[in-house]
């Protein structure tokens, strides 16, 4: 192979490698994204709290209602036990019943929505928490199939690792250094020449340059310096 050819097939290797590098760093980025997850676990997590909060506050609501029922016995067993004779007495006792009655009523009707409340963070911690799984489950399946790809992917890049090293170590290094300068600053250090122009700047090449080129010379384009590629 030509020096010149042998400069394409680098580019081509490195194109290559660029490529693969990319998908190598798409299979990790898919492999390690697991915002998703990350999102619903943490919802669940504060549903979970809520659903505690809310069961606590329905458990001392319980506990104030019995106290409040507790409270109006007592005050009708002594509106009924008939040991209490004194009028005045016996109308404060009424009132303050009164009184406890409708406190009692608003507790209860706090009570029952605190037990809907309690009943509606539970079904919504149900539903993150198979939320939770299923995403559990796509994930563990994402990463079976990406594995298995991604070490493909690695070992097609060992393989043109190696292959470019063994190229290099053929190859003149200032003429590498040329090759890696117009990389660079060109993007694409070897271009072909087609009908007698080059392909990297659309210039038309003198004849005798790329039939220098053509016959295995290291020319470059005196329009854009990039190395001129005849098969
Ligand atoms: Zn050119």
């Amino acid at each position: 192979m030509s020096l010149v050819g042998q400069l394409y097939k680098l580019q081509q290797l490195d194109l290559e490698l660029q490529r693969k590098q990319q998908e190598l760093n798409e299979v990790e980025n898919r492999l390690s994204d697991n915002r998703a997850l990350m999102a619903a676990e943490s919802r669940l997590a504060s549903q979970k709290e809520q659903l505690e909060e809310t069961r606590k506050k329905q458990k001392s609501a319980e506990w104030e209602l019995e106290d409040l029922q507790e409270k109006v016995k007592q005050i009708n067993s002594k509106l009924y036990s008939g040991k209490t004779m004194n009028p005045k007495e016996l109308v404060n006792l009424e009132k303050e019943g009164e009184g406890l009655k409708s406190q009692l009523r608003l507790k209860e009707d706090a009570l029952l929505g605190l037990m809907s409340q309690v009943e509606e963070v539970e079904a919504e911690v149900k539903t993150i928490a198979a939320e939770v799984e299923r995403l559990k489950r796509e994930w563990e399946q994402r990463q079976e199939t990406l594995r298995p790809e991604k070490s493909e992917v690695e070992t097609v890049l060992a393989k043109l690792s190696g292959e470019r090293n063994g190229l290099v170590q053929q190859i003149d290094s200032e003429v590498l250094n040329t090759y890696e300068q117009l990389k660079l600053t060109r993007g694409q250090a070897v271009v072909k020449v087609e009908r007698g122009r080059c392909l990297g700047c659309h210039i038309t090449v003198p004849t005798s340059q790329w039939q220098k080129a053509r016959a295995g010379d290291l020319i470059q384009c005196n329009n854009c310096s990039r190395i001129l590629y005849l098969e």
